[in-house]
């Protein structure tokens, strides 16, 4: 595996690898602290593409909480380690400069209409904008043919939809499967600042989506979103941000249940100190 940490010197080596013949390239953004979730992306991207890039930077301006980035957890050895044997072929590790030589107020101009204000957009302002931000440079710097994102970040995948969309980029947007714990917890890099305590709560969230997908058929949606919502904020270690169900394509609110609707429920809490994002795609 090559490991590069400036644009010039990663795009010198992609240039070669293109010139050795037609490759399509799978390229994996994340912001380090690996786990399998990541290395599933990594998995597809090897699948999918002859020539696998994982990109590892914990993005500044898309942290609208200053102590949410310092805590942020960072173990570059172990995630190189990680990606080694995941047989990724490049990892790009560059430092804030390489990727905001500029400084980092020029931002990415798309109107996102309603999915950029709602759920995530509300609850983390700029969140978004710093999401695009990195994304568009990291694009503009690898070049991919594909993009794989986890499903995990729904909101996310559907903002660099448009992004990709809105630019007209050539890179096809695959979407890949949330990866679970076995008791269901989505796996995060932010779990392993769970305590014991936290980390038992935490299944609670995974539980409440499954409830709803559950009973959703038989059970009025207001009447499922109360009881589950009084089942997590029955426990003093969460504190719930939002628990929906909303249309899949749009974010839209829906007050019932229609079986040819696309339905989504997502939820965002705080488990002790830790925020912490689910979602689970219903119909
Ligand atoms: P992050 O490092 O959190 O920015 O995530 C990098 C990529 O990994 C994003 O596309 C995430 O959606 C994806 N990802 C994070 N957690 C999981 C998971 N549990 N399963 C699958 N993909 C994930």
């Amino acid at each position: 595996m090559k490991i590069f940490q400036t644009v010039v010197e990663l795009q010198k080596h992609l240039l070669e690898i293109n010139q050795l013949g037609q490759r399509t390239i799978g390229f994996v953004p994340t912001m380090g602290a690996l786990h399998q979730g990541h290395l599933s992306l990594i998995d597809a991207a090897r699948k999918e593409s002859d020539y696998t890039v994982c990109s590892i930077f914990v993005n500044p301006t898309q942290f609208n909480d200053p102590e949410d980035f310092k805590r942020y957890p960072i173990q570059i050895d172990r995630d190189l380690e990680m990606l080694l044997e995941a047989k990724c072929d490049v990892a790009f590790v560059p430092n804030v400069e390489e990727i905001y030589p500029h400084g980092t107020l020029a931002k990415v101009d798309i109107d996102l209409g309603f999915i950029g204000t709602t759920l995530e957009a509300a609850h983390r302002p700029g969140h978004f904008e710093g999401v695009l931000q990195v994304v568009k440079r990291l694009l503009d710097i690898v070049q991919p043919d594909k993009l794989f994102l986890g499903q995990k970040d729904y909101q996310q995948c559907m903002v660099l939809q448009r992004l990709v969309q809105h630019c007209q980029l050539p890179v096809e947007v695959v979407i890949c499967p949330t990866l679970r714990e076995p008791d269901g917890l989505a796996m995060s890099s932010r779990n392993v600042r769970l305590s014991a305590e936290e980390r038992s709560a935490a299944v609670k969230l995974s539980k409440a989506l499954n409830a709803i997908r559950e009973h959703i058929q038989q059970t009025p949606l207001d009447e499922l979103l109360s009881e589950q919502q009084a089942m997590l904020s029955a426990d003093p270690l969460i504190s719930v941000e939002y628990l929906v169900v909303v249309h899949g394509e749009t974010l839209e609110p829906v007050d019932t249940y229609k079986q040819t609707v696309p339905l989504t429920a997502l939820v965002a809490a705080k488990v002790g100190p830790v925020r912490l994002i689910d979602n689970l795609i219903l119909t």
